[in-house]
């Protein structure tokens, strides 16, 4: 950040300090201290119960200060799904980084190898023999030796397929001059939000069997499979139940949203609330002359336009629609006549936490509906 943001932000922190969260300027986002300082509790004390350490997703908060409070309650270090996200840590003193997205581009290659440079806890996915070759020449350039996860594939979005070519690439980092192989990755992102305990174990251990073999195959090999990590809040009570397995990469946890909601608890319970919802966006009503709805100041530009939509907190009967890009529309269906006067405030419950929280400079770090602190978001944007 130039020096100018940085004074913007401390002077908006020291005006907004014990605001009442209903007095905010919105749209605003929120986030309930208490049950965000819950959420990671309850993560942490079920990876000690599990056997496996944390190393939570810094994907969804892009934030210093919430890495810190992971870091602090035992976390072993963060994952960045983005190098941009990475460089505006790390001088926040988050120095032990796993970047699960494979870095390809010759000037990637050169940021990472700077990254590596300043932390030795930078370790970086791979998932293809060119690019390591490519890694291994940079490393070399550079002057560092850089530790390197093999990113093998849950499904079919990254990662190269479980097996003898994982097997083999792995073999290759082993070898090649200037890297350290540390050992593999698996995130499954199409288990997390299956409905329903039961079908999402079967799918998500189904799913990892043949990454678990390719890990013990590593292992037989008598190459380093000190990290074997992947998993997320839908999966964070299965993932223990794969062998050779290391740690989470949780993310959502910490907020919360209305997808996670609906997947269904392990005992049955229809709505997940193992993690509580901890981030909200505070809108305020500009229009309630047509009857059965209202015009909020939170569009898409507040809250996407991902499904499920928000949920407004307090109001089951009603529906939100982020229909417009600076303003929402809520309808209440089953009470037409509910009133709301302009100006009034309306909460949600978002609807995917991690691309709403990308919209905003900072949320709002409150403790009984009182502004704590503000909390910047440090790597907003940065997604290069
Ligand atoms: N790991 C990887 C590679 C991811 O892409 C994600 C999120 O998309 C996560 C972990 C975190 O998952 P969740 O937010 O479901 O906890
Ligand atoms: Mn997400």
């Amino acid at each position: 950040y130039t020096t100018h943001e940085v004074a913007g932000r401390l002077a908006g922190s020291l005006s907004e300090v014990g605001t009442s969260k209903w007095d905010l300027d919105t749209p605003a986002l929120c986030v309930d201290l208490d049950r965000l300082e819950a959420n990671i509790k309850t993560m942490q004390a079920a990876m000690r119960r599990f056997g496996l350490a944390t190393r939570p997703h810094a994907k969804t908060h892009r934030s210093a200060d919430i890495a810190k409070l992971q870091l602090a309650a035992g976390a072993i270090g963060v994952c960045c799904a983005k190098l941009g996200e990475a460089e505006a840590l790390m001088p926040h003193g988050i120095d032990r980084i796993c970047m699960t997205t494979a870095n390809l581009s010759p000037s990637k290659i050169r940021r990472a190898m700077q990254l590596r440079k300043r932390a030795p806890g930078f370790v970086q996915a791979v998932d293809d023999e060119r690019n390591a070759r490519d890694l291994s020449a940079a490393a070399q350039e550079a002057g560092v030796v850089a530790d390197v996860v093999v990113d093998v594939a849950v499904g079919t979005r990254s990662g190269i397929p479980a097996g003898e070519g994982a097997l083999r690439l792995a073999k290759l980092v082993d070898t090649l001059p200037g890297l350290k192989l540390r050992g593999l990755l698996s995130y499954d992102g199409g288990a997390q939000h299956i409905t329903g305990f039961a079908a999402r174990k079967e799918r998500a251990l189904a799913n990892i069997e043949a990454n678990a073999g390719t890990c013990a195959a590593m292992k037989k090999a008598g190459l380093n499979t000190e990290i074997f990590s992947g998993g997320g809040t839908g999966t964070y009570n299965i993932q223990h139940l794969v062998p050779g397995f290391t740690d989470v990469q949780v993310g959502s946890y910490v907020f919360m949203d209305m997808q996670y909601l609906a997947i269904g608890r392990e005992d049955g319970q229809p709505v997940y609330d193992d993690f509580a919802s901890s981030l909200t966006v505070v809108g305020t009503v500009l229009n309630n002359r047509f009857p059965g709805k209202l015009t909020i100041d939170a569009g898409s530009k507040a809250l996407t336009l991902n499904v499920p939509h928000a949920g407004v907190i307090g109001e089951p009967g009603a529906d939100y629609n982020a229909g417009s890009d600076e303003f929402g529309v809520i309808t209440f269906k089953s009470d037409p006549s509910r009133a709301y006067a302009m100006g009034d405030r309306v909460e949600m419950i978002v609807p995917h936490c991690d691309p709403v929280v990308n919209l905003y400079d900072v949320m709002y770090g409150i403790r009984k509906d009182r502004v704590e602190r503000v909390i910047p978001i440090t790597a907003r944007g940065k997604s290069q």
